[in-house]
């Protein structure tokens, strides 16, 4: 006997009473993305692997131990893209939308990450991102920001907050780096493994560290605040004048790094206490050095992610889900002219009525059985036809939730009767 074959651990199907919950999400998106002129962008899911090593970091989470990562036929190591910015900044170097240009970009789609599947965290994932290239100055991470809080006000949730940090210059955080490295080698011996590994290569990832042994030690280390320099603290300074002008609340979490090594000055994070563990929903940040590192000319660029499986759960969770109307009109097609006839008057009202969602019984049965599966499908009304009907040029229309008798309308006529009720 074979056995059936399964999907694999961590990616799942989005099944049919799912996928109405993610074309809700989808929608709101869209608007705002246009709404604000951002473009969409579509990028391949499989990538070179040095794409990631190079941008994401060689002593990351992703990079150490989550990429699915393959040779291809020819030898080339490929991998499943475990985010989107890298590959948004690869496709726009390598068709020029970067070079001495504005760009507001947008994507959806699947990323892959090989890690212990839970909650909120599986090994195919979706994220909506949006990429901004060429604007150096802190109002596009204001408009980032500002645009993630009105996602969030349009889809009624209201548990979610802000978290913000700097990080400060690609320079200035390299001496602060020098600084904090000399700090935790004082307390090298009550440093957990991930921490002493990181201690030179990613000493600013400690800082993030989840562990509770590691939070005293960190609680009191150097503060990056304290030695950022001018310029990214005047950038921190506006983005922050405007968040307080535009009412939007946050809180500065000196230790808020992320965990790619491409960010620099803004970084932030969406949070909610509903989640558990898994509260991040939205990240991001400025990485104006990424573009120049993988091989652009020397472009500003700031971005964010929304995990949307995280999002969508807590919505779903939050009861902020719109149930949708699955069906209009049901067409009960009673013998072998009806059946025929039928179907091409369903078609034909669709056609009129592009906005009324039809549909056709399809499978036989009795008027019983048939009026039985429009019950269930939530349609208001039934439209009946049975060879009488066919005969005459007439169709029988039953109100399916409304207390009001059953009429028959002329074919001629049908049209406009829809039209009006
Ligand atoms: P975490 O700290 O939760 O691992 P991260 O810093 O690795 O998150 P990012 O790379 O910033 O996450 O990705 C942006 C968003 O994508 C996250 O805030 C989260 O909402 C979502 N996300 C990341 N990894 C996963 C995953 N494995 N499954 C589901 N969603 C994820
Ligand atoms: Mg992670």
């Amino acid at each position: 006997m074979s056995k059936n074959i399964k999907s694999i651990r961590g990616m799942h199907d989005i099944l049919p009473e799912e996928s109405e919950k993610w074309q809700y999400l989808e929608s709101v998106l869209q608007m705002l993305m246009q709404q604000y002129c951002y473009q969409e962008i579509r990028m391949p899911v499989v990538e070179s692997t040095a794409l990631f090593t190079r941008s994401i970091g060689e002593v990351t989470d992703i990079v150490e131990k989550e990429m699915y990562t393959f040779e291809d036929r020819n030898g080339d190591s490929l991998t499943l893209r475990p985010e989107g910015t890298a590959s948004c900044v690869r496709a726009g170097i390598q068709s020029g939308l970067l070079h001495n240009q504005l760009q507001r970009l947008w994507y959806m789609g699947p990323m892959f990450r090989h890690e212990r599947p839970q909650k909120g965290r599986y090994r195919q994932f979706h994220q909506i991102g949006v990429e901004t290239f060429g604007m150096a100055n802190p109002e596009i991470d204001a408009e980032l920001i500002l645009m993630t809080a009105s996602l969030w006000k349009r889809l009624g949730l209201t548990d979610v907050r802000l978290e913000l940090n700097s990080l400060g210059s690609n320079v200035a955080r390299q001496q602060y780096k020098e600084i904090l490295i000399t700090y935790l080698e004082s307390y090298k011996d009550q440093l957990d493994e991930d921490s002493l590994r990181r201690l030179h290569s990613n000493p600013l990832r400690i800082l993030d560290s989840k562990n509770p042994e590691m939070k005293k030690i960190i609680s009191e280390a150097p503060k990056l605040s304290d030695h950022l320099d001018a310029e990214s603290a005047a950038h921190f300074s506006k983005l922050k004048q405007i968040l307080d002008k535009a009412g939007v609340k946050y809180s500065v979490n000196p230790n808020l790094v992320r965990g790619l090594d491409y960010y620099c000055k803004t970084v932030f994070e969406w949070i909610t206490d509903k989640l558990g563990a898994q509260g991040t929903i939205c990240a991001g940040g400025r990485y104006d050095g990424l573009v120049e590192q993988l091989g652009g000319k020397e472009t500003a660029a700031c971005g964010f992610a929304v995990g949307m499986e995280r999002l969508l759960s807590l919505l779903d969770d939050s009861g902020l889900i719109p149930q949708l109307q699955q069906t209009d009109m049901y067409i009960v097609m009673l013998g072998e002219a009806a059946e025929i006839e039928g179907m091409v008057l369903a078609d034909s009202i669709r056609q009129q009525n592009p906005n009324l969602k039809i549909l056709s019984n399809c499978a036989g049965g009795s008027l019983k059985s048939q009026l039985k599966k429009a019950d269930k499908s939530a349609a208001h009304m039934a439209i009946i036809l049975g060879d009488e009907e066919v005969e005459n040029k007439q169709v029988m229309i039953k109100y399916l939730r409304q207390e009001k008798q059953q009429e028959s309308v002329a074919l001629n006529d049908l049209n406009t009767f829809l039209k009006n009720i």
